[in-house]
């Protein structure tokens, strides 16, 4: 098994600072969890070379000012990790015999990822998330935040869900990164459009992540929300299977606790789904390897 998700710091904590003990001290999690691979994916947002390439990005958005303004309390909350620091203290960890990848989770800049392209082309990556989880500055998925919380109970779910699908297409077009991280994010909340709806934009995505040749993330952070599910939803899966798509399995642990959290369900799952390989990364190219054996 594999956990391809892995973050090492909660939303909530304003120190970063990154050591050896600190990997290892996940990977000893995951190998007691039968995991043979981790690949640790810190937010883009979380280094300051993030701030020096985007800052104030939010500027350029079309919102209301309450949620501009709440962007920017939440990006320099973020902001603050050195890059460099921990890109040397993960191929540290490699060096030490820990199987762990040197990864990456990328929000979607409109009009700037080829900034954040070049920016990541300097460090030796094996693999880079791609997530949407803002529409312009509003952060659907932010469950501490009542402003963003309160948007749900303003705008109509239909719109909300199409609107995500549109950025989450832009961000794959652009081609920065290789694994598309939680797919259906939208549903995080459980604020749901119709059946009908929901089986189009789960189809339509399903034809954007083949268009995009990229891997899908096979999530269990769904389970720790309120939707009480896996992304992507079971439907898309099968789809996608049927396509020959290929997945990473992912627990988007924020925290010692998490790492490695139900992925032997959702190992479970791609077996019923009749999958036997799974993907990994090393450079940024993929290869596939046994479900089990992994
Ligand atoms: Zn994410
Ligand atoms: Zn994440």
């Amino acid at each position: 098994m594999i956990d391809y998700h892995l973050h090492l710091w909660p939303h909530t904590q304003r120190d970063k600072n990154l050591t050896l003990d600190f990997i290892a001290s996940y990977w000893e999690k995951a190998c007691e969890l039968g995991i043979s691979e981790i690949a640790i994916t810190e937010h883009l947002f979380r280094f300051k070379q993030a701030d020096w390439l985007l800052s104030k990005w939010w500027e350029c958005e079309e919102d209301s000012l309450l949620l501009r303004h709440s962007m920017e309390n939440y990006w320099y909350m973020h902001i603050g990790a050195d890059l460099d620091v921990y890109v040397d203290t993960i191929i540290e960890a490699k060096k030490a015999g820990i199987a762990v990848k040197l990864g990456l989770e990328v929000d979607f800049y409109r009009g700037k990822m080829d900034k954040v392209a070049k920016l990541l082309s300097d460090y030796p990556f094996d693999v880079l998330l791609g997530s949407v989880h803002w529409i312009s500055t509003w952060r659907f998925d932010d469950l501490s935040d009542q402003i963003s919380m309160d948007e749900w109970s303003l705008r109509d779910a239909k719109t909300a869900w199409s609107r995500y699908l549109g950025s989450l297409e832009e961000l794959l077009e652009t081609k920065v990164v290789d694994v598309i991280a939680h797919p259906d994010l939208i549903k995080v909340a459980g604020f749901f459009p119709d059946e009908g709806f929901k089986r189009e934009f789960e189809s339509s995505l399903v034809e954007i992540i083949i268009k995009s040749e990229l891997v899908t993330e096979l999530s269990s952070a769904g389970w720790r929300k309120p939707v009480n599910e896996q992304y992507p939803s079971i439907f898309v899966l099968s789809e996608l299977t049927k396509r020959n798509a290929k997945f990473t399995l992912a627990s988007d642990a924020h925290n010692i606790n998490d790492v490695g959290s139900k992925v032997n369900k959702l190992r479970d799952i791609l077996h019923s789904l009749g999958l036997y390989k799974i993907a990994a990364f090393t450079q940024r190219t993929v290869k596939e390897i046994n479900l089990y054996d992994s």
